[in-house]
This record gives structure tokens, C-alpha cells and sequence, in this order.
């Protein structure tokens, strides 16, 4: 028997994050999820820093199915 179960905690790290250069959007992505070197904001198609953030971990809860 388990006895308490602890509230879910979301740890946070540091992550490489393109942010648009355009201080009126919101535009942001991962660097991880973006595969060009200078990549353009979705949202206004500005160019983008490169910053880092604190967002959750990205945990690999869908498995792929390598295998069959
Ligand atoms: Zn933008």
C-alpha cells in the first residue's frame, strides 16, 4: 500500500526557446521542435532570438511504435 500520494509536481528547466524579435507577439518555439538555423516566427513571421526559458520537462510519454 502506497501511503500518501504526492501532488503532481511539473519541474521546469531551462530550455532553449526561439523567441520572435517582435516584442508585440508572443511567438516562441523549442529549439528541439525547429530544425532550421534562423528560423521565422509562425505567428508575424519575424526573425527570432535564440533565449531560454523555464518550461516543463517534456516527458516521452507517447511511445513511438518502433516496433510491431
Ligand atoms: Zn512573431
Amino acid at each position: 500500500m502506497y501511503a500518501k500520494k504526492a501532488p503532481e509536481v511539473i519541474e521546469e528547466v531551462q530550455t532553449p526557446v526561439w523567441t520572435c524579435e517582435n516584442e508585440t507577439c508572443n511567438g516562441w518555439m523549442r529549439v528541439n521542435f525547429v530544425f532550421q538555423d534562423e528560423p521565422n516566427c509562425p505567428l508575424c513571421g519575424n526573425t527570432m532570438l535564440k533565449e531560454s526559458r523555464m518550461l516543463p520537462v517534456l516527458v516521452n510519454s507517447t511511445k513511438t511504435n518502433s516496433y510491431t
